[in-house]
């Protein structure tokens, strides 16, 4: 049984001063989330020059709002970093109504870094299967238009083409980055005889976006905090330098994948502690996405787990233990550390079994230093999203505004919300709550299922333009 004590002055002095060394490393206080926001601001400004920096700020050809009476049915298939989804969503004749069915499928761990081929055959058997079992007679139904979520970072000249610029979320695919994902999924879809058109690839920022303005048109940002991290809000033409040859009315709207998770790959102003750098060299894409490395539920664990290894390495705790459970990078997802700030600090009994049964035993003082450290990783990660929110609030002037946020972080990780909303009051400088029930000016809300139903209303509008002739 573990009985931890409470306070910290029963800590050994040994773990007491790493602690405080982990505190040190892992801050983010009030005058670092501004340093770092004013950096953002003027990285998404790069982003949209024609010279370029280090986030893509990549234009998606989404180019305006829903008004709530899209219409019509459509599939959506969302390839997320953790799970593969088909959705048949129906635009209904009510104002922001629809009606969902979908399957969830694996993502096979093994297609993360197998062969292309292989990747475009397992979706195109996926979105067969599902047609197959809502559409038994193929040979009455039209083409299903289809909206293809594709959650990494693409270049798009139009809407129905993405250029993969890079792997992200631990992918590692050759032969896919620096081309066109589009015509790779049809060809396998045309081997089936699958009766899909594709209408518009969208990522899931962009989806999340559009989805929540369906039913709230105060939402200006859509942001995903899950396997990997990112945001998409609407610009004018006239503020994208590198569309200008494009001649495009200045009010055009058009909204942009910010791929934020790029931020600061030059390390000019994220903390970055030694496990963070250690993490990034280990990666298959070293010098990348350096934000979303601090903050997305694929690292959040794996942080967690080089911290431990290296504090008993370095024999401050789990002495004489045997720590083999702690060497298989990425073994521990971010439902782990969940898991241990969920736990009642009182006796912090699920942590100890948890470490029980990977064969560790834990001493109060290591079960309350596992506690503060999932703590501290957690806070930073939520602290360090604040500041990609409040930089494109800031760049856009939105004083007051709505923000749709999904993700498993977002969604399932102890007070990520609080945190992050915590962090955008110290940024933005927002005067005490007068009570406790008060809006912030600012909020980030649980968005609506922006790969699925976003992706349905990002074809519907799609559709509509091409109508129209207005492409
Ligand atoms: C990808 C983005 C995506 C985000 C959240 C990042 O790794 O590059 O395109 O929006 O993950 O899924
Ligand atoms: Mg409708």
């Amino acid at each position: 049984m573990a009985t931890p004590g409470s306070s910290r002055a029963s800590l050994p002095q040994d773990l007491r001063h790493e602690i405080q060394k982990l505190e040190e490393q892992f801050s983010t206080d009030a005058a670092k989330l501004k340093q770092i926001t004013d950096r953002f601001i003027s990285e998404l400004d790069k982003g949209l020059s024609v010279e370029g920096g280090s986030i893509p700020m990549n234009p998606t050809w989404v180019m305006s709002f829903p008004d709530g009476y899209e219409t019509g049915t459509f599939l959506a298939l969302d390839m997320g970093g953790t799970n593969l989804r088909v959705c048949q969503i129906t635009l209904t004749d009510q104002k922001s109504e629809f009606d969902i069915i979908q399957s969830k499928y694996r993502m096979p761990e093994e297609l993360k870094t197998g062969e292309s081929d292989e990747l475009w055959e397992y979706i195109a058997d996926c979105l067969q299967q599902f047609v197959d079992s809502h559409h038994a007679d193929k040979s009455t139904i039209e083409k299903l238009p289809l909206g293809f979520t594709f959650s990494y970072p693409a270049t798009q000249h139009y809407i129905d083409e993405g250029v993969l610029q890079r792997w992200t979320k631990g992918f590692d695919i050759a032969g896919v980055e620096g081309e066109n994902v589009v015509p790779m999924l049809e060809a396998a879809l045309e081997r089936r005889n699958v009766p899909i058109k594709l209408v518009a690839l969208i990522n899931d920022t962009t989806g999340t976006l559009i989805a929540s303005a369906y039913t709230d048109t105060s939402m200006k940002i859509g942001c995903i905090f899950g396997t990997g991290c990112n945001a998409a809000y609407m610009e004018n033409a006239g503020s994208i330098p590198k569309l200008a040859h494009m001649n495009l009315p200045p009010d055009t709207p058009m909204a942009i994948n910010c791929e934020w998770g790029a931020f600061d790959n030059e390390h000019a102003v994220l903390p970055m502690t030694p496990y963070d750098i250690l993490i990034d060299k280990d990666s298959p894409r070293p010098g990348q996405q350096a934000f979303e490395k601090m903050i997305a539920g694929l690292y959040l664990g794996e942080i967690f787990r080089l911290v431990v290894l290296d504090l008993h390495n370095k024999e401050h705790m789990f002495l004489n233990q045997d720590m083999s459970a702690f060497k298989k990078p990425y073994s521990m997802d971010s439902s782990f550390l969940s898991a241990i700030e969920e736990d009642p600090f009182e006796n912090l009994q699920e942590t100890y079994d948890l470490f029980n049964k990977m064969g560790i035993n834990s001493t109060n003082p290591e079960l309350e230093l596992i506690r503060r450290l999932a703590e501290l990783i957690g806070t930073r990660a939520a602290r360090l999203s604040a500041c990609g929110v409040a930089a494109i609030s800031k760049k856009k002037g939105y004083k007051t505004c709505h923000v749709g946020a999904d993700g498993s972080v977002f969604n399932k990780y102890p007070h990520f919300k609080a945190r992050g909303a915590q962090a955008l009051r110290e940024i933005l400088d927002w005067p005490e709550k007068t009570n406790p029930r008060q809006e912030d000016p600012i909020e980030i809300l649980a968005a609506e299922d922006g790969s699925g139903v976003g992706a349905a209303l990002i074809a519907a509008l799609t559709l509509q333009r091409v109508q129209e002739g207005n492409l």
